[in-house]
């Protein structure tokens, strides 16, 4: 076998959360440029606000507006900072105990290098320019010289802060294995290359390194035919972030003929109330000068126009 591929991936999706009556008041103050925080039974400011009491567990109902200044009281340095961070240069985590408050909040601190924190310096924040009802509307601490700063614009805004939105982001890499790796190979050079198992004679695409049935290590290579038929599919009618055909469209397991495993792909050129379990169908390559080493450089499946498969053939591969 000859080289191993590997391509960066990233999943990601936009999680939405519902921020309720206590998060909520706590966003709309950062908006307004005023750190909110919330009273509990026994007394204690907390910011942010919690939104259940730690002891009696009733609903946070007293918030306070506490400084926009503090004291830090624990910090760490992180020399290289990763994507998404607050700051994109070396920065120190801090937990600062703002003025009125008495328990800290996390945050970055904006200092140029670890000898310039201490445990019980005082910092104050720095805030964003555009304020929309987020953490991040602090942008990060500061040392707080004791100088007087500008004052900061608030906005007459009146919308409560209900929702928002956390994008979710893992990028990785995906390290193929050999037999996999001779399949993206294969497709680079517009051929559909699976594996048979010696034990089962099954033939798998994209191949595995053994066969999920028996165990068995597979090796010979098999080339499969382009053409296949629909065992089962579904109707896509609903939008979704990053979705590149308009819906509705149907997404489809296709039985490549001589394989023993069905290949999930698109299933275009057909209304999609006319797809139907036993279609031929036929690969669409994209243009040869797009092609790449993934599976993409098949742009759909579409009707050859055949008889349909009988159920017999396809039954045993649903
Ligand atoms: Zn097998």
């Amino acid at each position: 076998m000859s080289r191993t591929l590997s391509a960066p991936i990233t999943v990601a999706f936009d999680y939405t959360r519902s921020t309720g009556p206590v998060v909520g008041r706590f966003l709309e103050g950062l908006r307004d440029a005023q750190v909110v925080g919330g009273r509990t039974s026994e007394g204690k400011v907390v910011v942010p606000p919690p939104e259940y009491d730690p002891v009696t567990h009733q609903q946070t109902t007293e918030f306070v507006d506490v400084a926009d200044t503090g004291v830090v009281t624990s910090w760490t340095w992180v020399p290289e900072p990763v994507k998404g961070q607050p700051l994109d240069r070396p920065f120190a985590f801090a937990l600062v105990t703002l003025d009125g408050a008495d328990t800290p909040l996390l945050h970055a601190l904006d200092v140029a290098g670890p000898d310039d924190v201490q445990t019980g310096m005082r910092v104050r924040v720095r805030w964003r320019e555009e304020r929309v009802g987020d953490i991040t509307d602090i942008a990060c601490f500061e040392p707080d010289d004791g100088e007087t700063r500008p004052a900061v614009l608030v906005r007459e805004t009146v919308d409560p802060v209900t929702g928002i939105i956390v994008p979710i982001e893992l990028d990785y890499l995906y390290a193929a294995s050999p037999e996999e790796s001779l399949f993206y190979s294969s497709v680079a050079e517009g051929k559909l290359v699976g594996q048979r198992c010696p034990t089962c004679q099954k033939v798998y695409i994209p191949p595995r390194s053994a066969c999920p049935a028996d165990g068995t290590p597979t090796a010979e290579e098999v080339p499969l035919s382009d053409s296949g038929t629909i065992t089962t599919f579904c109707i896509v009618n609903v939008p979704f972030l990053g979705q590149r055909i308009t819906p509705p469209y149907v997404s489809a397991y296709v039985l490549l003929d001589g394989a023993d495993i069905a290949l999930l792909h698109l299933i275009l050129d057909v209304p999609a109330d006319e797809v139907r379990m036993g279609m031929r169908v036929k690969a669409v390559w994209k243009p040869r000068e797009e092609w790449g080493t993934t599976i993409e450089n098949i742009s759909h499946f579409a009707p050859t126009g055949e008889p349909d498969a009988d159920y017999e053939t396809y039954k045993q591969h649903l």
